[in-house]
């Protein structure tokens, strides 16, 4: 039987790059987004391309209800074998001293509380073992000094939460490591206000370049399948040595 994976935040970037994988690998998928339909649209269909099934869900993950929904849609492609937490956010750029109490709210809601809520749905689901996979970063152990300290102290809260449900899933077969990414070509450096950070933060990358979504998903696929029978609670750093 194919795998069937629920990865939030599937539309575009990290998550859509995941999505493409895990259909090359043989995983039925469901994505979750949030507004941009068409890159949600795409995404269903080069899934289908490669002859497995899909489903894209608008579903903000800050909403238990709107969460219930995207896991009761990816129920109808079979029993679920795993999770992609991944749908995150930034803010804007600046010293700790400017953050703005709503911005640091919405950090907390999509990147902590999202995860917990669909962490949450997928430990009530996973009823015959499988996988979790939450994206962190590597600003949880670098704290984004001059940028975002409050999505770094979130992005630890990640890997605690990844600690966690590790220990408390294993019992039931249900493996939880996270990625760390470093810095990576997406849309998400537009959102905090430095579209071009994949190139200017490169003097500070021991690689030299930012990295592809493609070479984040690679990491996650190999979480969720069979070479990774024996990892759990681990953090994988993929940064380019950031
Ligand atoms: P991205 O390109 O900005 O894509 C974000 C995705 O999340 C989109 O599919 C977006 O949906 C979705 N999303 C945002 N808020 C959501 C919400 N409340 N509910 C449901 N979906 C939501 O981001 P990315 O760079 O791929 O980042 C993915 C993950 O990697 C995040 O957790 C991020 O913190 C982490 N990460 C990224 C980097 C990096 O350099 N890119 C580095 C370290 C960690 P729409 O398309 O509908 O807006």
């Amino acid at each position: 039987m194919n795998p069937v994976t629920v990865i939030t935040g599937g539309s575009r970037g990290i998550g859509a790059a995941t999505a493409r994988r895990l259909a090359a690998e043989g995983h039925h998928v469901a994505i979750g987004y949030r507004r941009d339909h068409d890159a949600a649209a795409q995404v269903v269909a080069d899934i289908r391309a490669h002859g497995r099934h899909a489903v894209a869900v608008p579903a903000d993950t800050c909403d238990p209800d709107q969460v219930q929904s995207l896991f009761d849609a990816a129920a109808d492609l079979g029993p679920l074998t795993g999770l992609v937490n991944n749908a995150g956010v930034t803010s804007p750029v600046g010293p700790f001293t400017d953050l703005r109490a709503d911005h640091l709210r919405r950090v907390v809601d999509v990147n902590l509380i999202g995860y917990v809520l669909c962490a949450q749905q997928a430990a009530r689901r996973l009823t015959t073992g499988g996988a979790i996979v939450n994206i962190s970063s590597a600003a949880a152990t670098l704290g984004s000094p001059g940028e975002y300290i409050h999505y770094a102290a979130v992005k630890a809260a990640t890997d605690t939460l990844t600690i966690g449900l590790a220990k408390e899933l294993a019992p039931r077969g249900i493996r939880v490591n996270a990625v760390a990414p470093g810095i990576i070509r997406t849309d998400i450096h537009a959102d905090s206000g430095v579209p071009d950070r994949a190139d200017t933060a490169v003097g500070r990358i021991p690689l030299g370049r930012a990295g592809e979504p493609d070479e984040v998903a690679g990491a996650i696929a190999w979480l969720l399948g069979p070479d990774a029978t024996y990892t759990t609670g681990a953090v994988l750093r993929v940064s380019g040595g950031l």
